[in-house]
Formats: structure tokens, C-alpha cells, sequence
């Protein structure tokens, strides 16, 4: 059944609660939900019709595209000033014989590594110290840019922009321009968590506050650069201060229109200062991509991150928002595994995405981190593939 056809069927059911049959109806509309009924998605949605009103804004949005990109990961280090109660990746200065740190010959040695391979973009992310300032990003920028200048560099996030800006003494924008003007391309969307101060406090209570991190991916995009924003949802926040903190990207977005995409990171509890705090199920994770996908309307992707959530749950996201899975990773971040992700060795070749995007009936594009198609995978044949058995498979929710 098309989408289109599905939503109308949802809205002509006289057993649907008024209430969301109207939040439907503004969908169909292209309108703006409010606050108050994001509250209501989160409250009285249930999954398939959440899954409805979000598979169908994605496929008017993006059709069955899916997009992933050829990336590789540098952690500079995982040593951290802070003190996140949700973190099981940092260590702090004093367990500094646990963690590492970084040079700059170090990171030029890793992004030495891909000389051979068709990768298009670097994330870096990690700890926060003292050692790595913004004399050191801005060498190792310009000397990654030197040795390979179209390779993105996406990197660091308000977190560790704050602390750097305040050391040197810049403003927000100063010190983006310098670092811009050193090979720079954008920001990933990591260190947003739960934006409202009555959560905020109990889990990040040290780094930088909602405003802050709101105030470096502002002047960001006024310098040009597109962001991606994130939200650790499914610990100990109510839903309304997950509407609250989509509400404030949004409001940003409506300003400067430079973030690209919105990525809900599922909160894992292995060996971090959260560990009672129960995590919530899959089921709650596709509630909370289909309520993304509706709510956040200037936005135009939703991504999973496969590597924390699994392969399983990545291929029903798409059917529930999602129109983005990240990318091949190669084995070369410890964020996700560390803090409990069923991925402990996270890496995917281009081929295995291609097939875990196409065995549910989607459209495989491979991006570049500003979403220009790289290659279009729809009916490319990999050498060993034409003798395989075709796997597609249904999903049971939408595509029956
Ligand atoms: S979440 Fe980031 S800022 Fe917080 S302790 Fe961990 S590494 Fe440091």
C-alpha cells in the first residue's frame, strides 16, 4: 500500500483517537505540530501509526533513498576534563593509565592510512583536554588538508569548541572562523544530550550548557558550515524535555536553516554512572525516530547510527523516519562499543550497507557528508552477487 493510501486509511478510522487524527491531517498538510502535541505522539502514538505519518513524510521527502557514506573515524583521545554520568567512554585526568592522547603525527598517521581508499570524509570526536587547544586542531587541520585536500573534515563538537574557545580567550565566532580558515568543513552533532537545565544538570552538569552549544552551531552556519544535531534520549528525561530540546533545534534551524541532519542516540548503561538506569526497547527507539521525523520539519534527514543500535534495528528505522545509517566506519570508533552497542567491532563494507539497505526495499546512495551523491547503488551489481538468492524481505509493520 503507497504511504499516501495508508495515512488517509489511518485518518478515515473511526476507532482513531481525535486528537491524533488531527496530527495526522497536518502531516497530510505539510503543517507544523506544536509542542503539546509532540508530547501527545510520545504519550498515546502507538508504534504503527507513528510509523505511518513518519514513513510517509520520509518517502515524500526522500522517496525509498537511503544514504550512507565511506568514513573513518579519529578519537584524538579519551581523556576527558568532564564528568557526564551517561559516559562510558572517558576516562578522567586521573585514570589517565587508561586512557590515550594523541599528537598530531598520530592523526596524520591515521588519515595516512585511507591514502588508497575511496573515503570521503573524517569524523573526529572524543575527550576533552587541556593539551589539545586550538593551535593544535588548527595544525592538525591545515596539515590534513595539505596531505589530502578534498578529504571533509567534520569535526569536534560545542563541547570541546567551548572549552578550547574559552582557554584562548576568542568568541564563539572568532574562534570558528580561525579554525574554518584552517581546513574546518563542519561539525558533527554530538554533546547536545538533553538540553533542559532540570536534566542537563543530572547527567552533564560541567560541560557546556543548551545556550552554548545553540551559540556555536549558530555561528557555524553564519560562517557557512552545516551541523548535524543529536539527543540522548531513554534515561532518565520525561518526553516532554525531549520535545523541548527538538523544539529549540528547530527554532535554531527556522533562523539559519544550516543543519542537515537529526540523530536520536540511544542511551546504552554499560559501566558508566547510569548503569541502574534501565534502557528502553526497540520498540521505543522506533517510537522515538517516527516522532523525530514528524516533529523536526526544517530538517531534512533522520539518521541511525547502525553501530549502536544494530544492523536489525537500523533496517526497520527506515521505515519508521530514518533515511540516513551513517557509514562504513572501519572499525575505528570505540564511542559506541564501549558504551554497550551490540556492535563491538563496528565496520561495514560498502557492499554489506549496499545489501542490509536494498534487502529491505530501499534505494542504496552512497553521500558525501553534505549529501551529494557519490554513487548510486540502485542497480549496481557487485561481482559476487548476481549467483546470490534475492533476500528481500518485509517488514511487518509497513510494508505489507
Ligand atoms: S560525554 Fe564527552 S564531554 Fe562528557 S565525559 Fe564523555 S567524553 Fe567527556
Amino acid at each position: 500500500m503507497e504511504a499516501r493510501h495508508k495515512i488517509d486509511f489511518l485518518i478515515n478510522d473511526s476507532r482513531l483517537d481525535p486528537e491524533l487524527r488531527r496530527i495526522a491531517e497536518k502531516v497530510v498538510a505539510g503543517e507544523r505540530i506544536t509542542f503539546d502535541e509532540g508530547v501527545l505522539l510520545y504519550e498515546k502514538g502507538e508504534l504503527s501509526y507513528l510509523g505511518v505519518l513518519a514513513n510517509y513524510i520520509r518517502e515524500k521527502r526522500h522517496g525509498d533513498i537511503t544514504y550512507f557514506n565511506r568514513n573513518f573515524h579519529i578519537e584524538p583521545t579519551n581523556v576527558c576534563v568532564y564528568d557526564c554520568k551517561f559516559c562510558s567512554y572517558s576516562r578522567m585526568i586521573k585514570q589517565r593509565e587508561e586512557g590515550w592522547e594523541m599528537d598530531v603525527d598520530a592523526m596524520i598517521d591515521i588519515v595516512k592510512k585511507y591514502d588508497d581508499e575511496p573515503v570521503t570524509e573524517v569524523h573526529i570526536t572524543g575527550g576533552v583536554v587541556p593539551k589539545q587547544n586550538l593551535e593544535f586542531y588548527a595544525d592538525f587541520f591545515r596539515k590534513c588538508k595539505a596531505h589530502r585536500p578534498e578529504l571533509h573534515i567534520k569535526a569536534l563538537t560545542p563541547v570541546e569548541y567551548y572549552y578550547i574557545f574559552k582557554k584562548a580567550k576568542l568568541s564563539h565566532f572568532d574562534g570558528m572562523k580561525y579554525l574554518k580558515e584552517a581546513g574546518l568543513d563542519s561539525m558533527p552533532g554530538g554533546g547536545a544530550e538533553i538540553f533542559h537545565p532540570e536534566i542537563r544538570e543530572q547527567i552533564a552538569h560541567d560541560k557546556c550548557t543548551a545556550e552554548q552549544w545553540l551559540d556555536i552551531h549558530e555561528q557555524a552556519h553564519l560562517l557557512g558550515m552545516n551541523t548535524n544535531a543529536t539527543m540522548l534520549y531513554g534515561h532518565i528525561e520525561k518526553f516532554w524535555h525531549r520535545v523541548d530540546h527538538m523544539e529549540r533545534l528547530r527554532q535554531l534551524q527556522d533562523k539559519t536553516g544550516g543543519f542537515q541532519t537529526f540523530i536520536p542516540l540511544k542511551f546504552r548503561n554499560k559501566e558508566n554512572q547510569m548503569s541502574d538506569v534501565d534502557e528502553v526497547s526497540v520498540i521505543e527507539d522506533l517510537r522515538n525516530y517516527a516522532v523525530a521525523r514528524i516533529y523536526m520539519d526544517n530538517f531534512p534527514h533522520i539518521k541511525a547510527y547502525w553501530a549502536m543500535i544494530s544492523r536489525d534495528t537500523a533496517q526497520m528505522s527506515l521505515s519508521f523516519g530514518v533515511d540516513d545509517i551513517d557509514g562504513t566506519l572501519d572499525d575505528t570508533t570505540k564511542i559506541y562499543s564501549m558504551a554497550g552497542a551490540e556492535e563491538q567491532t563496528p565496520a561495514m563494507s560498502t557492499q554489506q550497507l549496499v545489501e542490509l539497505i536494498k534487502n529491505v526495499g530501499r534505494h542504496p546512495i552512497e553521500r558525501d557528508t553534505l549529501y551529494h551523491v557519490v554513487t548510486d547503488y540502485k542497480d549496481h551489481v557487485f561481482d559476487d552477487e548476481s549467483a546470490k538468492k534475492k533476500n528481500y524481505y518485509a517488514l511487518p509493520v509497513l510494508n505489507s
